[in-house]
């Protein structure tokens, strides 16, 4: 629309203005005309009068009386419409120059466009270059601005946002350019010394200082913070355009390490969005096509050594990039909508997997604090578990901490709507987050699982000591079974025993399997339901691991 507008105006503006000028030089070429004969006449009709009067000459000739009166009349018609003409060229530049104005700015803010900053931005290149000094080019996004548009509406939200174009104006040095492009992301670009960066980073500071302070609109206060990316033209290269998209980048990254910070653009972070970039379009191809495939993890009781079931693990080879970690790939799943279908996809390949296992084993899904958005979680999780035939209280979900933050509410209706099936629920990864026992309190957990970072150094740190002992009181206190990820060694997995540690998983007893492996471990231990007997599940895996 705006991009139209602009377009426009600057389109038709040069367009009008020719005809408009060859008009007014015609009018005014008859007016000149029309003077120059009324001269000539008036001349003729004043020396014929004076002949006529003082040295009895003929009297003036009727017709060249009535020549002049027209051409009077012409003169002044001439002339009126030549300042009719011009009142109305007037008119229709100073509009122009309104409509140019107006195609230039953002109307809330009154700060420059995108493509006006472009435009701006390129100057000011070009003038720092020549006396040898760099731009600056910061891009400010508010963090969570959605919420106030959420919460107090849109009228409030543009009233906050006039509010902070006023703050970051009022941080820039005087000649700085300032753009906002639409939503709730700024620009800025000024001159510095590129001797002396520490200037672009107070001023940075100045921004996010200035819109951290409670922002009063409407009776309402709010509370915002912002990211700031920031590249510089003498490292940065390229034209302005460059310049905007690694302050953008710049800017995803500050986000990426918790908001409410600058950070500056490097060549890293380039490479770290292109990779980025690559693996979410693998995923789309991957996802549907099946390639991302779950992988089981054993899960170990402690106290007898049987096999009680797996963790699913989800895996995928890329293409090009070869195997790739799901630390790296179930992030991007996230930012990039793909998780719910990324998990239903593992869920539906590993319950079909598991059809003919014998039914004591259960299986443990790792669920994003993203797929908690969805109100219909819950039901696509037992229609996958209906169309599999795998029944739902052999399945156990695991969420993290973090999972609680967003909206406890919804996330508390799934759960309810899962358990009222059979399913159970895992807290995963505690001691990593907050930890905080009214946490363990908002959801009907069944089971806690202790970080494997704390359980790797069980032997060898005391602060991990602590923590596990003080995890595995608090299960007892609460009455919640714990499982501890990360066992690698025997040792470990006997002191764990001893402190009443419930199940265990990790490589002491085994890495990942995949569905094939997984099968033929579970006919070896005679858990696959074709050859299995009643009371197979009781396979002690830790003495066949140590047998082979
Ligand atoms: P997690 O849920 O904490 O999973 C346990 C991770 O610890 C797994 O890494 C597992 O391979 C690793 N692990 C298990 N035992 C040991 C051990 O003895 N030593 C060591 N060093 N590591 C061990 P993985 O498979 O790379 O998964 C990493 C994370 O990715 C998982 O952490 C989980 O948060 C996420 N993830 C994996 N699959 C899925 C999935 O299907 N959906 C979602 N939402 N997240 C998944
Ligand atoms: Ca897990
Ligand atoms: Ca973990």
């Amino acid at each position: 629309m705006e991009w139209d507008r602009q377009k426009g105006t600057e389109g038709i503006g040069p367009a009008l203005a020719e005809p408009r000028e060859r008009g007014e030089r015609w009018t005014l070429a008859i007016c000149a005309g029309a003077i120059l004969l009324f001269v000539g006449l008036s001349f003729a009709v004043i020396s014929g009068l004076l002949d006529h009067r003082f040295y009895g000459g003929e009297p003036v000739a009727q017709p060249l009386v009535t020549a002049l009166l027209i051409n009077a009349a012409l003169v002044i018609f001439g002339w009126r419409r030549h300042r009719a003409v011009r009142v109305e060229m007037h008119g229709r530049s100073a509009a122009e120059e309104r409509a140019r104005l107006l195609a230039s700015r953002d109307p809330l803010t009154g700060f420059l466009n995108r493509r006006s900053l472009s435009e701006a931005g390129a100057a000011l290149l070009r003038s720092a270059t020549k006396r040898d000094q760099a731009v600056a080019l910061l891009i400010v996004d508010l963090d969570h601005f959605k919420m106030v548009n959420d919460m107090h509406g849109h009228a409030a939200g543009d009233s906050v946002l006039r509010s902070v174009a006023l703050e970051i104006a009022g941080a820039m040095p005087p000649a700085a350019l300032t753009a906002r492009f639409g939503g709730d992301a700024f620009a800025c670009a000024f001159v510095f010394d590129a001797r002396d960066p520490s200037v672009v980073e107070r001023i940075a500071n100045r921004v996010i200082t200035a819109l951290s302070q409670p922002m009063f609109v409407d009776d309402l206060r709010i509370h915002l913070s912002c990211s700031i990316g920031i590249a510089r033209s003498d490292f940065d290269g390229g034209g302005i355009d460059t310049l905007l998209r690694s302050a953008d980048i710049a800017m995803y990254s500050a986000k990426k390490s918790g908001r409410g910070d600058f950070t500056w653009f490097d060549r890293a972070m380039e490479h770290a969005l292109i990779d980025r970039n690559d693996i979410e379009s693998g995923l789309r191809l991957a996802i549907p096509a099946g390639q991302v495939v779950p992988y089981f993890e054993p899960q170990v009781d402690l106290a007898t050594g049987r096999l009680c079931g797996f963790e699913v693990l989800a895996r995928w080879t890329h293409p090009t990039q070869g195997p790739i970690p799901p630390d790296r790939f179930i992030p991007v799943a996230e930012e990039a909508g793909l998780i719910g279908d990324l998990s239903l996809s593992i869920m539906r390949q590993a319950f079909a997997a598991a059809r003919d296992w014998d039914p004591g084993i259960t299986l443990s899904v790792n669920i994003s604090p993203w797929q908690l958005r969805d109100a219909w979680l819950a039901q696509k999780i037992i229609k996958t578990t209906v169309e599999c035939g795998f029944a739902p209280n052999r399945l156990e979900i695991e969420i993290t901490e973090s999972a609680l933050f967003d909206n406890l509410p919804l996330a508390q209706s799934i759960v309810g709507s899962l358990k009222n099936q059979g399913v159970r629920l895992s807290l995963d990864d505690f001691g990593t987050g907050y930890s905080s026992l009214a946490h363990l309190r908002a959801l009907p957990f069944d089971r806690i699982k202790i970080d494997k970072s704390f359980v790797l150094s069980l032997l060898d740190n005391a602060d991990s000591a602590a923590i596990v002992h003080a995890i595995i009181g608090l299960g007892e206190s609460l009455n919640l079974p714990i499982t501890a990820e990360g066992v690698e060694t025997d040792a470990i997995a006997e002191r764990l025993a001893a402190l009443g540690c419930a199940k265990a998983q990790g490589w002491a007893y085994s890495r990942p399997l995949t569905v094939a492996d997984t099968r033929r471990m579970l006919a070896a231990r005679g858990l696959l339901h074709s050859g299995g007997s009643a009371d197979a599940d009781t396979t002690d895996v830790t003495n066949r691991r140590r047998a082979g």
